[in-house]
Order: structure tokens, then sequence, then C-alpha cells
């Protein structure tokens, strides 16, 4: 079947390190993809490509593929939209200018959320996010982690589901930034754009329109997606001339999270055929 993966894994183009919301650091979550067994991965942070170079180095080393990325945030109304951006160029100044407002952006918001954890009767130190976080880009997750820590909560499903999700009394939007914007900056920085996880929140219906801004690929293969889901994505790049790819969207070993890096991707097959546009400027 079309949708399906014909082979084992050799890509993961969606990882996470200590530069956003990742448990291992940049060239540690290289070693984990060598050790699944691929060829080839990116890292693809949150609005951050400050762990790129790391991981760029030890796959040298490794003899492992590291395509430069990154996931930027994107909002539709309150949809929130998760942009894929591939083989950037980490030292483009537009580039920079957007994650480090980011940056500054999720660091008021972290005091933000926090304020309003204390009012929901769920307080957190704000100091112990930071230190969580670790120098890298502030994400639900870290303070997801701290409320875990507190004892305010179980598991970090219940983080999100009672405070930090969608409508719930801590969430606190990220930056005013649309799709359109956000693909405009990936391919001024010489990048490639893509859907991530278009499942995820049912936005399939955002992609039509996003193909008219630009975008370039889908996400078919991600750890969340059902068959139906991953199906449906590739139904929809077919119609919108759009290249495929795939990814684990592996964050580390969180607590009640399976190491996911090298199970979710692609197989030879399809890698090839996306290295070659990938390779191909323009
Ligand atoms: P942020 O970038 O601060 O908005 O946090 C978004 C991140 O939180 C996502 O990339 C996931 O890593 C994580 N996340 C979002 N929703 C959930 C959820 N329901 N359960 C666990 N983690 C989640
Ligand atoms: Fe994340
Ligand atoms: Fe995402
Ligand atoms: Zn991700």
């Amino acid at each position: 079947m079309i949708h399906r993966n014909s082979g084992p894994v050799v890509a993961d183009l969606h990882t996470h390190s200590t530069a956003s919301d990742g448990v291992d650091a940049p060239a540690r979550v290289v070693e984990r993809a060598a050790a699944a067994g691929v060829q080839a991965m990116s890292l693809t942070d949150h609005d951050s490509v400050s762990g790129v170079a790391e991981a760029q180095a030890r796959g040298r080393e490794l003899g492992i593929e590291v395509v430069s990325g990154a996931e930027l945030t994107a909002y539709v109304g309150s949809r929130e939209v998760h942009i894929l951006g591939y083989r950037l160029d980490i030292h483009h100044e537009g580039l920079l200018a957007h994650c480090e407002a980011f940056r500054r952006q999720r660091d008021w918001r972290a005091n933000e959320i926090a304020k309003r954890l204390e009012a929901a009767g769920a307080p957190i130190d704000i100091e112990r996010v930071r230190a969580i976080a670790d120098g890298g880009s502030i994400g639900r997750p870290h303070v997801a982690r701290a409320l875990l820590e507190a004892g305010h909560v179980a598991t970090m499903e219940e983080a999100f589901d009672r405070f930090l999700g969608e409508g719930k009394p801590a969430n606190v939007p990220k930056a005013e930034v649309s799709p359109a914007q956000v693909i405009a900056i990936i391919n001024e920085a010489g990048g490639f754009a893509v859907h991530a996880h278009p499942g995820i929140g049912d936005q399939f219906d955002l992609i039509p329109e996003m193909a008219k801004a630009g975008l370039r690929g889908v996400e078919i293969i991600h750890s969340a997606h059902s068959v139906t889901e991953t199906a449906r994505a590739t139904q929809l790049s077919l119609n919108h001339g759009l290249l495929r790819t795939g990814g684990s969207d592996c964050h580390g070993a969180l607590p009640g999270k399976d190491e996911l890096i090298g199970r979710f991707g692609l197989d030879a097959s399809r890698w090839i055929t996306l290295r070659r546009s990938l390779h191909d400027r323009g």
C-alpha cells in the first residue's frame, strides 16, 4: 500500500534535544539515532537551531547524515501549527532573529504560566523550571516536569489535561505568527518547509492554503499518526504536489514516554526520493 513503509526506517527526520524540550543533549540524540540503526536524521527543536551544529559534528564522527532543521510554531486563530524547516542555513540572520524573539517570548510566557498555576492552586518555582530547561528554549514539558516534581500531578499527561493544554487554566499562547510568515522565514533561510504531524489536532484542512504559501512537504509518518492519518496526509501531498517526510518526534525517555527515536521515519526508497529534493537547491 502506498502509505506504508516497505522496509526498515533509515531516516528519522523529527527529533528534539535540550536545545528545546528534549531530554538529551544534541550529540546524545545523534548517538541514540545511530544506535537505533538509522543512516540519517534531523534535529528539529522548537523555534531553535542552537543544537544543530553540535548534532552535525557528532553525525560526522559517527557517519550519520544530520540534516539541519527546526520545528517552528505558527497559529491559525487559536490553533497551533508546527512547521518543520529542513536544510536551513543555521546562520541566517532572519531565522536567528525569529528564534531569538521566540526564546524571549517563551521566557515571558513561562512566568505567565507560573502565575496562572499559582492562581489555580498548583504553584511551581519558576527557577526550577529554568533549571529543568537548562538554557534551552522553555516549553510546557519543562513546566509539566516541575508540576510532577512538586507533586501536583502524577503524570506529564495529567499536567496537560488539567493545566497546560489548549483551553486549560494555565495555557498561554506563544507569539502571533501565521503559517505563511513562518514558511517565508524558512524559505529565506534556504530551507524547505514541511507541515508537521497534520493528524494531531486534525489540521488536514490547512494544507491547501499552506501549499499556496510555499509549503514543500507534509510529514506523513509520525509516531502519533494512525494508519488512516498517514493515508490522508499522503493523499493531500499527492493532490498538492508536496513531498512526503517522516519522523518519530522523539523527545527522549520522559516519564511515561517510550524512547521513539529511529522507530518512525522513512524507509530507504522514500529517503532516497526526499534526499534528492533536499540536495537539489531551489
Ligand atoms: P510548547 O512548545 O511550550 O507550547 O509545548 C509544546 C510541547 O508540549 C509539544 O511539542 C510536546 O512536546 C508537548 N505536549 C503538547 N501537548 C502534550 C500533551 N497533551 N501531553 C504531553 N506532552 C504534550
Ligand atoms: Fe516538544
Ligand atoms: Fe510538533
Ligand atoms: Zn516535535
